[in-house]
């Protein structure tokens, strides 16, 4: 497995994959373990690498993945099987959006696709969260754009940031759930089920 992962690493730098950072995944992976994790979903698998290194963390996790673009969904078929995970990690080949999951629940939910479309996959996917379940989202920080109101960056990266830092301002003020935003990698956000969101 270990091989698989250098390898996926080279591919994700040579094809423009952006997968996740290091600091992130070790992160996510210390999280699973602490918290004893064992049914997650990931919208946004690219070559499948986040997703292989999440379910490698215990031999009783299973994982839900879902990835738009066949071209990557295929590869990450490849190296699921290449990990002999394929039976532990299911890729579904479809927009998240569109996705049915009914009657499916999951401990971790973790939110890694079109960084305009979080508040959407949020809203849509915490349905699916456990009581105690816990949604992670990565690139909160699109690469130090986030809160960079400078004129030299592009319109469209621009307009990417601005939706990213809606998705902040929706977690903020989000009163079902706590949300911690952490510096690690590219930015995570820690999102749990509030302790007195009844009373
Ligand atoms: N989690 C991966 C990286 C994911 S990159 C890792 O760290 O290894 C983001 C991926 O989300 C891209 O491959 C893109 O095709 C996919 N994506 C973006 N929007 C999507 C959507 N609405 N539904 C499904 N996949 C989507
Ligand atoms: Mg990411």
């Amino acid at each position: 497995m270990k091989e698989t992962i250098l390898e996926m690493e080279k591919y994700a730098e040579e094809y423009n994959v952006p997968i996740i950072e290091k600091e992130s995944i070790a992160f996510i992976m210390k999280y699973i373990k602490l918290h004893n994790v064992k049914r997650i979903l990931e919208i946004g698998t690219a070559i499948g690498y986040s997703g292989i290194l999440m379910a490698s963390v215990a031999p009783d996790i299973t994982l839900t993945t879902i990835e738009r673009d066949e071209k990557r969904y295929l590869e990450a078929l490849k190296n699921i099987k290449k990990c002999g995970l394929e039976k532990r990690i299911e890729v579904v080949f479809q927009d998240a959006l569109e996705a049915n999951l009914i009657g499916r629940e999951y401990d971790l939910i973790f939110i890694d696709a079109a960084k305009g479309q979080y508040i959407k996959f949020f809203e849509k996917f915490s349905h699916y969260l456990s009581p105690n379940g816990t949604i992670i989202s990565d690139n909160i920080k699109f690469h130090g754009l986030v809160g960079n109101t400078s004129e030299d960056i592009t319109k469209n990266q621009r307009s990417i940031a601005s939706k990213i830092e809606e998705y902040i301002e929706f977690l903020k003020n989000n009163k079902e759930y706590t949300t911690k935003l952490l510096d690690i990698g590219d930015g995570l956000s820690v999102s749990t089920r509030s302790e007195n969101e009844t009373r």
